[in-house]
């Protein structure tokens, strides 16, 4: 079958033929409908040598997927050949206490067990077909078509977990801030408009990204420049109850340190190299930062559910498998509006 692989140090992925895989024991092999491209895969094909040794190369890329179940493994039960499923990507151990929960993103045992996500480690979704280790991974798509939704995986699940860590700050009056309005960002706009009354400000780099953050339903839109912190105050005076961070790096740390109200909450969820200065005179009185890291099985259910009622719907720009490698150029240049989405 056809794959895109990350193969090469510094190197651009190149799509390229692997053997078909087979399903083993408990395991699931799907028929990919659709995987999403997301930064952090930019950012993994951006480290040195050293550091990408735990991804494991050659490595089939893809974190967001969907598909067809194709061919189950012996002793595989609750799904069936045909169903129409997205992957719960942040897989664990199924044992410990967290995973009990469905939060295998907080997995205790999964570094340990080496058990890492399709995509990063394991084998990933950019392929025709994808095995995948549990059917508890698997959440049914139903109706909801898989090209259009797939990023709900990633892009959808983690601002949804990343916002709802913050609920009680979002109260009718808050403002909420959105540095970012890529894949994950744009995807943050609207669950924020549909599971909170917060007014939503976002800021991003280019005027596009900020038409399309309007278009998803932000209140405010401004630039992410040197006057990103007055124009904030101009319309929260008293500055933000919230503020998420899908970049990260110091410059937006900084802003967001800069606008945040006594309480609030700075969530830093970009990979950027960025780091806060926290310290009962360096930060507003009693705010929070934290560093999500993906959603729980459950929050997916939610997640899909808000799409099905058309309260979420990601901007897709799709890319054929063998027009992939274009889809990362374009993620690297930051050309993309919303998500792109690979249809092998
Ligand atoms: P993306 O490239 O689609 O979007 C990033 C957006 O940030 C772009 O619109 C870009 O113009 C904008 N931007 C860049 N610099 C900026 C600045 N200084 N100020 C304001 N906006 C700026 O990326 P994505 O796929 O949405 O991922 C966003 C980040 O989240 C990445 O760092 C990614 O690695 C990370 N991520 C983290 C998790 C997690 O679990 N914590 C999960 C997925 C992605
Ligand atoms: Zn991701
Ligand atoms: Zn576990």
């Amino acid at each position: 079958m056809k794959a895109l692989q990350y193969r090469i140090v510094g190197a651009e992925p190149e799509v390229t033929e692997v053997p078909t895989p087979e399903p083993g024991p408990g395991q699931v092999r799907l028929k990919v409908t659709a995987a999403g491209a997301c930064h952090s895969d930019s950012w993994l094909m951006g480290l040195p040598a050293e550091a990408v040794d735990a991804f494991g190369l050659p490595l089939t890329l893809g974190h967001e997927g969907a598909g067809i179940v194709d061919k189950v493994g012996d002793g595989v039960v609750g799904v069936r050949v045909g169903d129409s499923v997205a992957v719960y990507g942040p897989w664990g151990c199924g044992y410990c206490y967290n995973c009990s929960l469905g939060k295998e993103n907080y997995c205790e045992n999964a570094a340990e067990l080496g058990i890492r996500p399709p995509g990063l480690g394991a084998p990933g979704a950019m392929a025709e077909y994808l095995i995948v280790d549990d059917s508890r991974h698997l959440v049914p798509l139903g109706d909801l078509d898989p090209v259009q939704n797939v990023a709900l995986t990633d892009a959808g699940l983690t601002p949804y977990h990343a916002i709802k860590g913050s609920l009680d700050r979002l109260a009718p009056g808050s403002t909420a801030v959105v540095i970012g309005a890529g894949g994950l960002g744009h995807v943050a706009i609207q669950i924020l408009r549909a599971i909170t009354a917060a007014r939503v400000i976002a800021l991003d780099l280019a005027p596009d990204k900020l038409e399309l953050a309007k278009h998803v339903g932000a209140h405010e839109v401004f630039l992410s420049d040197a006057g990103a912190a007055d124009n904030v105050r101009s319309v929260a005076p008293r500055g933000v109850d919230a503020v998420f961070d899908f970049v990260a790096i110091q410059p937006t740390i900084d802003l967001g340190q800069a606008i945040l109200r006594g309480e609030g909450h700075q969530v830093l969820v970009g990979v950027g190299a960025g780091t806060a200065n926290v310290g009962m005179t360096a930060t507003p009185y009693d705010s929070s930062i934290r560093g999500p890291y993906w959603g729980s099985r459950s929050e997916l259910f939610e997640v899909l559910e808000l799409a099905r009622r058309g309260l979420v719907t990601v901007e897709t720009e799709v890319f054929s498998l063998d027009d992939a490698p274009e889809a990362y150029r374009r993620l690297h240049d930051g050309t993309l509006r919303g998500r792109a989405v690979v249809v092998p």
